[in-house]
């Protein structure tokens, strides 16, 4: 058996300030290196070896879009932060502060998941742990809060800035598990981060082992959220403990319970290196169901095509397309958000080029704090245009599956910037602090008949 510092070897990556020396050699453009350093002090970025060498198309650096999805870009800053971060560059103190207040600025814990979503156990708060709708649970077990790299798009950035006020992590199994025999109305167990299979087979072992307890037979399917396959697939297959994972992994299936991967695949390229698709054989192998999902984002998959490709892939590989995200009101979203009519129109103009297979994927979604809201399109009504709504989930269980309407705006890219359409689609969004407002009822009280 590996132990778990001999693993720690098996992933090699580039960050911080060797990503700016990659840049300069791989690029040779001494002012886009630069730029990746003064970005790279606000948000974090790790990039593996596997996208260095299989997926970032070096030649088209800086326009690739796999090097959009890992690399800082100067645009991800505005330009008044930008000026600020460089120059603080010699004066670590001041840069200390101005980073600060930056990261402050980009809405670090997006849909209230540092208040609303942390449940509460025998009178204290359970860390590390989200319940947010009935049925699903997840679980950010202490080590597998980082991944083998970072997407810069990604909405859970604060994670792995350092900064552990922004951290969420668990306290070990056991408190999960006596919260979660508290809690038969819990069928899916989330394991999340951060990318739990950063963690070595036998750090994981222990919360595997536990849900598979008698008792917790209501955990029905276990789930495992990663963007390993795209970003270190060895983990599957050649790495020190790979095999040891596989067994781990299919013991929940020998236990009767179902193993959901969840793949996060932003781009079509990210499937096609061979050992890729042996590490989506050996998951196969050993039982699991693997489901996909990724949120549209600008340089990135802003392309019908790019998605329609990609659900072509993961059908010959055995994958399900599952969700189809809007990005998130958070870190760089002035570089990566779209309009919701144009996420709309990607996801519309994707689905209808495959066939009835590949239009298994839900979208485009916001996951806000409400629940996860979908938005179907743009109807025209009497009142003038608007976006047709449906929440898939929801705190309010009864908002589930009714359809409702927001004002058309060309520019809105998500839902706090939405305005319900009719009085009755007041009921649908929270109660928001404006002038005229007293007459509103919470959504809990006034769920539409
Ligand atoms: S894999 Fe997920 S958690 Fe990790 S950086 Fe990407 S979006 Fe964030």
């Amino acid at each position: 058996m590996t132990t778990v510092e001999e693993l720690g070897s098996a992933t090699r990556t580039v960050s911080g300030r060797r990503l700016a020396a990659l840049v300069r050699e791989r690029c040779q453009d001494a002012n886009l290196a630069h730029e990746v350093e003064v970005v790279s002090r606000v948000l974090p970025f790790k990039v593996s070896h596997h996208v260095i060498d299989h997926l970032v198309d070096w030649q088209s650096a800086p326009d690739d879009p796999l090097y959009r999805l890992v690399f800082p870009h100067r645009d991800m800053l505005d330009p008044g932060h930008f000026g600020a971060v460089e120059r603080a560059l010699g004066d670590p103190p001041a840069l200390r502060a101005v980073v600060a207040g930056i990261r402050g600025e980009l809405n670090p814990h997006p849909g209230d998941q540092l208040t609303r979503n942390i449940p509460h156990h025998e009178g204290a708060e359970l860390s590390g742990v989200q319940h947010k709708y009935a049925q699903t649970a997840l679980v950010f077990p202490r080590h597998g809060q980082t991944c083998h790299a970072y997407c810069s798009y990604c909405f859970r950035w604060a994670q792995f800035v350092g900064d552990p006020q922004l951290r969420m992590a668990d306290d070990g199994p056991q408190h999960v598990i006596r919260y979660l025999r508290a809690h038969p109305e819990v069928t899916d167990v989330l394991f999340t981060g951060g990318d739990p299979l950063v963690m070595h087979s036998a750090r994981l072992k222990p919360y595997v082992d536990a849900l598979l307890e008698p008792g917790l037979e209501h955990v029905t399917t276990v789930r495992i959220g990663t963007k390993a396959l795209s970003f270190h697939p060895a983990r599957l297959v050649t790495d020190p403990d790979a095999a040891e994972m596989l067994r781990l992994l299919e013991s929940v299936v020998r236990a009767g319970r179902s193993l959901a991967v969840m793949v996060h695949v932003s781009h079509p390229r990210e499937l096609r290196p061979d050992v890729t698709r042996r590490a989506v054989a050996a998951l196969h192998g050993i039982g699991a169901q693997l489901w996909s999902q990724a949120p549209v984002v600008r340089h990135v998959n802003d392309d019908p095509r790019a998605w329609a490709d990609a659900w072509r892939a993961q059908l010959v590989l055995g994958i399900h397309p599952y969700y189809v995200f809007v990005e998130r009101d958070t870190g760089a979203r002035r570089y990566f958000g779209l309009p919701l009519r144009r996420v709309h129109e990607i996801y519309r103009d994707a689905v209808a080029t495959v066939s009835g297979l590949g239009r298994t994927a839900r979208g485009p979604v916001m996951s806000t704090a409400e629940g996860k809201v979908v938005v179907d399109g743009v109807a025209e009504l009497p009142g003038g245009p608007a976006f047709v709504l449906r929440f898939l989930q929801a705190r309010v269980p009864d908002l589930v599956g009714r359809p409702f309407h927001a004002r058309f705006d060309p520019t809105a890219q998500w839902w706090s910037e939405l305005v319900p359409f009719s009085p009755y689609d007041r009921a649908f969004f929270p109660v928001r602090d404006e002038p005229g407002d007293e007459g509103e009822r919470p959504a809990a009280q006034a769920g539409p008949r």
